[in-house]
């Protein structure tokens, strides 16, 4: 059986917010082959945040190619490949022609807070308060929905195009799909339930776009491409490469990705929970088939949807904005280091925090806080302050804010998780990790193959074209390695640290733009 697993093998296109992989895994789960490359982040004014559409794309195609030469390079053929996976940035939104086939402005990424005056006027409009229940999402910056909505107001080619019923809309995943498949030509133009629960135009309970959800947003169907939502993981629904070396291949799964890093971590029964420590922090567990809508700051979504007999499953999710941007803030903007890695050591070069706290609200706070207006701001500051006690602070910045998350989840499942998986860059830092567990008091049990998210997306398609049948089968990917990182500090230091935190969360409330 074991021999048979190994001759097949999965592509997995894995587009994040900075960078874009393609990782070939075979059928144990093992990555054989790879390329990564970073691309441009556009900040054209404070708060902005876009990527260009059109580089994505070309980033995917050089990816495929080179990581496909070396997995050529190790005399394996193309037709080892049996299916390709796509997992994606989510909410970033992308806005096209649909008679060019062409993007007509940059893609709005995640980040971004320039809706942030919008979505307070929003707020105050009849309707609001029942959206969260109907899509599981609270009203901010973060859906693509708000975004959508800035560039109708804005950008008159969009509202144009719009107004002539030629305006395509799409996540990252959507976009991909239609340009892998040769755009306009084929013209496929869907979505999967898990990027789509991440625009606020979908119903959580039906999985479908709701008219109330569109109309609250002045959106109207007839005038707009909206891209069609099919499970997860489809053999017939996504198309296959129309050039490049891969030409042909089919692409078989697509999921957004924080779901397919839960998939990844094989997060399949309720009550397990993954937390991906990259760019933000994304914290998912694991509800079961019905949807938990939170009362504590947390977001309803679609964990996965495997399709055909099985039903669609939900997570609660828990949203950290900073984790590793915060790092790369040190090293980029304060000159603190030269690597993302070298984090830790400056950190190690102190014991404890100096009595810093730093809450990195570069873009707000996010779960289960939701405050806007909040600004990055450093507590605790005196002469015996050095860059290692603001390092620490940094790091322990996302921690704290994953144990107010799981706090959330607590009080909305009733169930208090006993264990956490973890991934993403930031994982990397056993430092993080370990403090990590000293201030949620569990244990973080971190897998030595930390590409899970490309994994979710392999193990999606690789569902569709049969290459397994039962989540059993998966039982003995990637357990090889995994380090366990127990607390050990007192509860009372523990929570004594917490409520420093939670005060400093308090007291950046309110900042004057
Ligand atoms: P994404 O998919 O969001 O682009 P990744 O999972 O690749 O993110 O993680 C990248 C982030 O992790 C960067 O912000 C980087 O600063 C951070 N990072 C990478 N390695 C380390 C490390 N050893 N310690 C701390 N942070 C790290």
């Amino acid at each position: 059986d074991e021999e048979k697993l190994r001759q097949f093998y999965i592509g997995a296109i894995d587009q994040g917010t900075t960078s874009t992989r393609f990782i070939i895994f075979d059928g144990l789960g093992e990555p054989v082959a790879q390329h990564q490359i970073e691309f441009t982040q556009k900040y054209p004014h404070a708060g902005w945040h876009e990527h260009d559409p059109q580089e994505i794309v070309d980033s995917v195609d050089q990816c495929i190619e080179l990581a496909t030469q070396a997995f050529l390079g190790q005399g394996h053929d193309i037709s080892d490949i049996k299916a390709i996976g796509i997992t994606n940035q989510r909410e970033t939104t992308v806005v096209w022609d649909t008679k060019t086939g062409e993007p007509l402005h940059n893609a709005i990424a995640w980040p971004d807070t320039r809706t942030k005056g919008l979505v307070r006027e929003m707020k105050e409009r009849d309707g609001a308060g029942e959206l969260q229940d109907i899509c599981g999402l609270p009203l901010s910056t973060y859906p693509s929905s708000v975004k959508l909505v800035w560039l109708l107001n804005h950008v008159e080619a969009v509202r144009h195009a719009y107004e002539e019923g030629r305006l395509s809309f799409g996540t990252i995943d959507t976009w991909l799909l239609y340009k892998l498949n040769g755009g306009k030509e084929r013209d496929i133009h869907v979505t999967d339930p898990t990027n789509a629960s991440r625009t606020m135009f979908m119903n959580l309970h039906t999985v479908k776009y709701d008219e109330k959800l569109l109309k609250f947003f002045g959106v109207e169907k007839d005038k707009i491409n909206l891209p069609k939502i099919v499970p997860s993981s489809s053999a017939t629904e996504f198309g296959s490469l129309s050039y490049g070396i891969l030409k042909g291949i089919r692409i078989a799964g697509c999921l957004g990705d924080q779901s397919a890093a839960l998939v990844g971590q094989q997060g399949f029964s309720p009550g397990s929970a993954k937390n991906t420590y990259g760019t933000g922090c994304f914290l998912l567990y694991n509800v079961g088939e019905k949807p938990v809508i939170s009362q504590h700051g947390l977001l309803a979504t679609i964990a996965y949807d495997f399709g055909g007999n099985r039903k669609p499953v939900y997570a609660l999710e828990g949203s950290i904005a900073v984790a590793g941007s915060g790092v790369k803030f040190l090293m980029n903007n304060l000159g603190f280091i030269t690597h993302s890695h070298k984090i830790s050591d400056l950190a190690e070069s102190v014991e404890n925090n100096g009595g810093c706290v730093f809450v990195t609200a570069f873009s707000g706070l996010f779960a289960p806080y939701w405050i806007d207006d909040a600004k990055g701001t450093i507590f605790g500051i005196t002469q015996y302050t050095e860059r290692g006690h603001i390092a620490r602070a940094t790091l322990e910045a996302t921690c704290f804010q994953t144990k107010a998350i799981l706090d959330a989840m607590e009080l909305d499942s009733g169930h208090k998780l006993a264990e956490l998986s973890v991934d993403g860059g930031m994982s990397n830092s056993n430092l993080t990790m370990q403090t990590q567990a000293n201030i949620v008091g569990i244990v973080i049990d971190r897998p030595a193959m930390r590409e899970t998210t490309a994994l979710g997306a392999a193990i999606a398609a690789g569902f569709a074209v049969d290459i397994w049948k039962e989540f059993d089968e998966l039982k003995e990917i990637n357990q090889r390695g995994r380090m366990i990182f127990e607390p050990n500090i007192s509860k009372e230091e523990s929570s004594r640290m917490f409520k420093k935190w939670s005060r400093a969360v308090e007291m950046c409330r309110g900042w004057l733009d």
